[in-house]
């Protein structure tokens, strides 16, 4: 049976030439990057590497960036940082009702102890507008977090424009930048973005290790608290490997952009006719062009996503309705009741992301095999009148 992967936003697979240039730290180069001998400044020449090669992709400053466990981590070091370094400023922070839940459940947190949060409402495809944002912040806000592009619909923030509001009202702007890093171009001055949280494994590098970039002259407490690790930004003994891992394939996925969006951009869009051709009565979740290259999301009336993805993984195709962390659990996907969905036709979703070993030929099979999959499990609705 054919394989197709399609859940690159959930993880993606870590390439090839990624793993080589780990290798030597997961076997000879095993030093800890703290010690003084050779083996030590062999292992940290790696991580230096790592940062120039993570600053040089977002147009930031080698000493701007920070290595963290994971794109969770570093949203939680932005949220409670912030949130306790400046107190003395204000409690006020502004976010959107469509964020990872990285942010979503630190913001929740932050609220129940003693901060304020504005969750702002996002359009029909998931966005929000600079406009919204000028007119939440007020004189107690400390923070603006705003996601770059949506993980389920895929749907890209105007982030240049509300980076030019917080600016220009002297607050700080952070962007969860998970999805994006690697898909689209970013530039953290030209955008003013003044912190920015990624992780390796959303672009072919390896799990578990993340990076965050905070601006020049922003301080934020450690959230891991210990040695002097990170400039005693970030304490524990560095993933070395994981470090050159992400630099690696940052550096990897930056080179291709252009090249790789423009194909993605042309699969995706030969994926989205051949659904909406074959499949009566289908929704697209998100907006139909300010979208991330390989996101592809649509609500199928009358039947349930989680059968869908039954029948697809019967296929040998791997998807997903909604984000990974929630699927398993029988709510409806908070970004996909926040775009105006009722609770039936946001069941009845599923998100295919494409990835770098997509082909013409996967898209081919998973139309194919979504369209039966739409035919039998309609026969069997109720609700369903053909
Ligand atoms: C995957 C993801 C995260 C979490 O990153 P991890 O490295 O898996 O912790 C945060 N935000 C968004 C938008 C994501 O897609």
């Amino acid at each position: 049976m054919r394989k197709v992967y399609m859940d690159n936003a959930a993880t993606t697979a870590l390439a090839p030439e990624v793993l080589e240039q780990m290798m030597p730290y997961l076997t000879t180069t095993f030093g800890n990057p703290s010690s003084v001998h050779a083996f030590g400044r062999e292992a940290r020449t790696g991580i230096d590497k790592a940062r120039q090669q993570v600053a040089a992709a977002l147009n930031a400053e080698v000493d701007e960036i920070i290595f963290t466990g994971c794109g969770t981590e570093s949203d939680n070091t932005v949220l409670l940082g912030v949130a306790a370094k400046y107190k003395a400023k204000g409690n006020h922070i502004i976010t959107t009702n469509i964020e990872h839940h990285a942010i979503l459940h630190t913001a929740e947190y932050l609220e129940k102890n003693g901060c304020e949060v504005t969750y702002l409402p996002v359009d029909q495809y998931g966005r929000v507008s600079a406009e919204q944002v000028a007119a939440a912040i007020k004189d107690n806000t400390i923070l603006v977090s705003i996601m770059f592009a949506n993980n389920e619909v895929g749907s890209i923030m105007p982030i240049a424009e509300i980076g030019a509001v917080c600016r220009e009202k002297g607050v700080l702007f952070h962007t969860d930048a998970v999805q994006a890093v690697g898909h689209v171009p970013i530039d953290v001055k030209a955008m003013n973005i003044d912190m920015l949280s990624l992780s390796a494994h959303k672009f072919h590098g390896p799990k578990g290790v993340g990076a965050l970039y905070v601006r020049r002259g922003i301080r934020l407490p450690s959230f891991v608290m210990g040695g002097g690790q990170e400039k005693g930004r970030r304490a524990g003994t560095e993933n070395t490997a994981g470090v050159v891992g992400l630099g690696a394939a940052v550096e990897m996925s930056c080179a291709h952009m252009e090249e790789n969006a423009k194909r993605m951009t042309a699969l995706r869009n030969r994926l989205m006719e051949g659904i909406e051709r074959e499949i009566p009565e289908v929704k697209l979740n998100g907006h139909r062009t300010e979208r991330l290259p390989n996101n592809v999301n649509y609500s199928i009336r009358y039947i349930e996503g989680e059968s869908i993805l039954l029948m697809l993984d019967m296929n040998g195709i791997a998807a997903s309705s909604g984000s990974a962390c929630t699927s398993g659990s029988l709510d409806p996907s908070h970004v996909l009741l926040a775009l105006g969905l009722d609770h039936e036709t946001a069941h009845g979703s599923v998100r295919l992301t494409l990835g770098d070993e997509t082909t013409e030929e996967d898209i081919d099979y998973v139309i194919d095999v979504l369209k039966k999959t739409a035919e039998r499990l309609r026969m069997m609705s109720p609700l369903y009148k053909g």
